[in-house]
């Protein structure tokens, strides 16, 4: 990697710190542009995978549906056979040549009415659940509604950050590798060290109300004032961090 610059030529150690901030600053940009683009991209999945699988649901329910109305269909035809039958063993009940004859008939009819009961009871059940499998489908209907709702939502969300974010954040990387090239190559090395290993990304950050801005410790009177100086860059005795004073932060942000 060679490098034709910052470490050869006459750079400050104010300038250095003004432009870590600066560098800070855009990441801190670009790390907010990613965190946005980072989410939603999931939610849109989550609700893509969602609404898949409520219409699968909707379209097992419907199948279900169905089949119980065929069986329903069936029972009653089963009750009509049953009907026929019993008819039937009536009309013969009056032609008996003896009582054995009769009795076998009764007995017949008997297990046909039986039968009767049981296919009607079917019935019964079958119904019952067509009636909650309706309402699972009314309530599974609705959720797939919202859910198709929120999709849209989400969809044009994530296409107008795209949009909005796509030349802000091309603007950021130009920026990002100008403010580098002033920043010599340890320096450099040092700050992504330490920004890789700070949770919120921070790896320069300003003195506010005596502590670190960083992980909130205080810092001594000495060490703001050699901060302040701007004579040499300091890091945070506790978490590592670079720290430039509140003057640097305000002109950064004008
Ligand atoms: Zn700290």
């Amino acid at each position: 990697m060679e490098k034709t610059k910052a470490q050869d030529t006459e750079i400050s150690i104010e300038e250095r710190m003004r432009a870590l901030y600066s560098l800070q600053l855009v990441d801190s940009e670009i790390d907010k542009i990613k965190t946005l683009r980072g989410e939603l991209p999931l939610e849109v999945q989550d609700l893509e995978d969602e609404i898949a699988g409520l219409e699968t649901r909707l379209g097992n329910l419907r199948e279900e549906v169905v089949n119980l109305e065929k069986s329903i269909l069936q029972k009653n035809n089963e009750i009509t056979d049953a009907e026929s039958l019993i008819k039937k063993y009536e009309e013969q009940q009056k032609n008996v040549r003896n009582n054995r004859e009769f009795d076998s008939l009764s007995k017949e009819i008997e297990y046909q009415n039986l039968e009767i009961e049981l296919f009607a009871k079917k019935i019964k059940e079958f119904s019952i659940q067509i009636e909650e499998k309706k309402t699972a489908i009314t309530e599974s209907e609705n959720t797939l509604a919202e859910r198709t709702a929120d999709l849209e939502n989400k969809k044009s969300e994530l296409d107008e950050i795209i949009l909005d974010t796509q030349k802000e954040e091309e603007g950021l990387y130009k920026k990002r590798d100008k403010v580098e090239n002033i920043i010599e190559e340890r320096l450099l090395a040092a700050y992504k060290r330490i920004r890789s290993n700070a949770r919120n990304g921070l790896a320069v950050v300003p003195v506010q109300r005596d502590a670190c801005g960083g992980c909130f410790n205080q810092i001594p009177p000495q060490r703001q004032l050699d901060i302040r100086s701007r004579k040499k860059i300091i890091v945070c005795e506790y978490c590592g961090r670079i720290l430039v004073d509140d003057e640097i932060v305000k002109e950064s942000k004008a």
